[in-house]
Order: C-alpha cells, then structure tokens, then sequence
C-alpha cells in the first residue's frame, strides 16, 4: 500500500461523518469509525462482505450504494420515503429515511448520499455512502407540521385542515360520482355550562366531546374537526344521506355517554350536541360552501325543534 492510498485509507476512516465504500462488485471495502458508532456495527464484521445491509435492517434489502453499484434505480421509491436522482445513478443518488437500528435500537431519521468513482477510463471502481442523521430536525419538522394542523385544546385537527380535507374530497368525489357528507355538531347551552361552572371546566368538557366524537366516527377515510368555538364538524367521504344518519345519531349517543353534568341545560341533565348533517352528490366546478351551509341550515332546525337531535338538510 503506497503512503498516499494510507493516508487516504486513513482520512477516511477518521472522517466525522459516517461513512463506508463498497467496491464494483458490493463488497465492503471501508467502514469508517464514525458509521461504526452510528450503526454498533465493527468494521471487522462487514469488511470484504456484502453484508452491510446487516448495520441499518433486519430483512435483507439494497443500500443506496447497492443501487449505485447496480445501476439500477427501479423500485427505489419502495425503499425510501424521500429520494433525488437528478441525473442517474452515473452522478450517484439522495435519500432520506426513517430507520430502526437493529443494532442500537435507535430509531433515526438518515439522509443518505451514495456517489460513484470511476477509474481513468470512466470504469465503476467503488462508491462512497454517506449518512447523516437528521432525527432532531425531523422530528422539529413533524412537531411543526402537527401544530399547524392541530386544534391545541382538543388534539382533534382544526378548522384548516378541516377546509382542505372538504375541497380536495369534493373535487375526488366530483370525478368519483360518490356522495359527501358534512355534519356540524354543537354544544347545547354551553354559554350557560361555562356560566354555571367556569371556562376551564368549559375546556374541559370540550375535550372529553372531542374524545366521544372521535371514537364515533370509524371509517379512516372520515375527518372530524373542530370548527370553531363549541363546534364540531365530521367529513364523511363516500357516506350517502342514511350513513351520515347513522353517525350523527352515533355521536349525539358518544357525547350522551359520557354523561357529563350540565347544571343549566334545557335539554337534559348532561351535556348532549345538536347535528346538522347534509349530504351532496359533488358536482365539477361547484362550490363545496354549499354543503357547509345546508349542514349549518340543518343545524338550527335541530336547535329550534328542542336541541340534544339531528337534523338533515
Ligand atoms: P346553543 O345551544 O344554542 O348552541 O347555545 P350555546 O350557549 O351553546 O351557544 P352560544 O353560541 O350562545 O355560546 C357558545 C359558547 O361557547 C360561548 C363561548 O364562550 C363558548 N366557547 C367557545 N369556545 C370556547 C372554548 O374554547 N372554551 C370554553 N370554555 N368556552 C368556549
Ligand atoms: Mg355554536
Ligand atoms: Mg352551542
């Protein structure tokens, strides 16, 4: 080994960044220290093998330097939540993942470089992986995400969220010629509840509804939300007129269940929910405000007919 490939060896194996080469042909050339300390993983295990799979899964499957080797990108968008490959694998590939050390335990989210090095006559002769972890700005990233898209009172998702969710299910079920319901749910006397017994038992009553309405509603697909103040709204994407019934009565029964004491309710001893429910075949081009208003219409006949009821449109 020449003094200059030594030092080389060695630069790279005292590289701050986790790093490991693999020749033409897969096999582990260098595993540097820092990968070994990401990874528990000792350079003697996976040194002349093709088993450095091994230091970031537990079912056997192709590092972003595997793939550089190969060539082959198909199926990349299977092993990676993110991915560039601006210009082939010839200029080497990014990705980015969440992975379970099977080593240390650590769950991390790794931003991946593999890029390719060719010999005088443009022939493979190694790649070079580099990972970063970039787990604390992940999850800063995913902590920022929920906040802006959650109600901080209930957890439930707030009203933008809501907003988005009836757009894009109308505009699907437009194509889709499915019905959509909307049902808007209110607290029955709740000025006077807040009155009787103070704004922090109000709260507190707000999120055990939010509680019972989330149990209510079940298919995956449906949304509930806070709307605003003492109001509740669920999306049900392909629910016709009956189904969206069904739910509604299920939540106004959710909401009773909890059997929260009202002490000045005109419409029982516990905190019950007026719903209005409205349904609409989505038509192209249509305004989707419609249906918010018909559920809202619906809503103040269920409070004019007594409270504690659904209604529809
Ligand atoms: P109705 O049966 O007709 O719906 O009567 P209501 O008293 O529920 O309706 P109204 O709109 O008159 O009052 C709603 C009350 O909800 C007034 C407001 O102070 C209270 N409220 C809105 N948001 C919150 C909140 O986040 N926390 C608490 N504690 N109270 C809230
Ligand atoms: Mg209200
Ligand atoms: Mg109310």
């Amino acid at each position: 080994m020449s003094a200059m490939h030594e030092f080389a060896t060695k630069l790279l194996s005292h590289l701050v960044t986790p790093a490991f080469v693999l020749d033409a042909n897969s096999k582990v050339i260098i595993w540097n220290k820092a990968v070994e300390r990401l990874t528990g993983t000792p350079a003697t295990e996976v040194l002349g093998t093709d088993r450095h799979w091994h230091a970031f899964y537990h079912e056997p499957r192709p590092c972003l330097a595997d793939l550089v080797v190969s060539g082959k990108t198909d199926g990349i968008e299977k092993l990676y939540s993110e991915y560039r490959d601006p210009n082939g694998t010839s200029c080497g590939l990014y990705a980015e993942n969440w992975v379970k050390m099977p080593r240390t335990g650590a769950q991390l989210y790794l931003s991946i470089n593999a890029g390719p090095v060719f010999d005088d006559n443009g022939r493979l002769i190694a790649v070079v992986e580099t990972l970063n972890d970039l787990t604390v700005r992940k999850k800063a990233e995913l902590a920022l995400e929920r906040l802006a898209s959650q109600d901080g009172l209930t957890g439930l998702s707030n009203r933008r969220v809501l907003d988005e969710t009836v757009d894009r299910e109308w505009n699907r079920l437009a194509r889709d010629r499915a019905p959509l319901s909307f049902l808007l749910i209110d607290v029955d006397c709740f000025k006077r509840y807040n009155d009787a017994l103070g704004h922090q038992a109000g709260d507190e009553c707000l999120r055990t509804v939010a509680k019972a309405l989330g149990g209510a509603v079940m298919r995956p697909a449906d949304l509930v939300a806070r709307y605003g103040g003492e109001e509740f709204a669920a999306v049900l994407p392909g629910t016709d007129m009956p189904g969206a019934m069904v739910v509604a009565k299920r939540i106004g029964a959710a909401v009773v269940a909890q059997a929260i004491p009202h002490p000045d309710s005109v419409a029982g001893e516990c905190v019950t929910v007026s719903i209005g429910v409205a349904t609409e075949l989505p038509q192209r081009g249509e305004e989707y405000k419609r249906l918010i208003k018909a559920a809202d219409a619906a809503l103040y006949r269920a409070k004019a007919h007594g409270r504690n009821r659904v209604e529809c449109f």
